[in-house]
């Protein structure tokens, strides 16, 4: 489950398939929304959350830029969910079959370059050339990573811990009959402990933390 969690800040393994298209629309912001939902909160580029600095900020990219597509600028398919630090640093870069930046709905993002920790490994010249075009490594990003990854790794014992406590009242309410209120507010306090950390959680990940598996 931590791995499940810790990975929704991973570049993705597989290919995203998109919904259909939501629209049309006469104008790509009205696409905003769909794409926040579509890729999880999250900035298809550098995997940020919106969660923590708000969606407001977060904008619509235009994969292949419009200034140059005026034909794609309303085109679902050429529209990602991006933070504001790589919409701007992607500005007009135009990926081509020789050199791309690596996207979810046509790329195995992570066979191009992938996190360990605040770290970035590249494994393609296409990895490369996003991690230098986006300044994936710059030191603001990385320490906002590293903020992330120790504020996410105290949620996840926490929630460990609540999960462990939650299941031990919950099997002696089945044996100690004479204690079922006490253990009932214990149940309701820890769940109630829970949701929150949950909702941190999901701050940061930009995703539901979904009930253990
Ligand atoms: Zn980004």
């Amino acid at each position: 489950m931590d791995e499940r969690i810790l990975g929704a800040l991973l570049f993705p393994t597989n290919i995203h398939r998109r919904e259909s298209d939501p629209g049309p629309y006469a104008h790509y912001s009205s696409y905003k929304p769909h794409l926040k939902r579509e890729f999880r909160r999250k900035c298809v580029y550098c995997r940020a959350s919106d969660g923590l600095i708000g969606d407001e900020v977060f904008g619509v990219d235009h994969y292949l830029p419009k200034s140059k597509f005026p034909h794609l600028a309303n085109n679902w398919l050429n529209l990602f969910y991006a933070c504001p630090r790589c919409n701007v640093l992607k500005s007009e870069f135009v990926s081509t079959p020789e050199l791309f930046l690596p996207s979810p709905c046509e790329h195995l993002m992570a066979q191009h370059l992938q996190y360990e920790g605040v770290d970035i490994v590249t494994h393609t010249k296409h990895g490369d050339c996003m991690t230098e075009l986006l300044r994936l490594r710059e030191e603001r990003r990385r320490r906002r990573r590293d903020l992330i990854l120790a504020a996410l790794r105290g949620l996840l014992e926490n929630r460990t811990e609540l999960l462990r406590e939650l299941t031990s009242y919950e099997s002696r309410l089945e044996k100690e009959e004479g204690k079922r209120e006490t253990l009932e507010v214990l149940i309701e306090e820890t769940s109630e402990e829970l949701e929150r950390v949950n909702g941190r959680i999901e701050l940061l990940i930009g995703e539901p933390v979904t009930a253990e598996p």
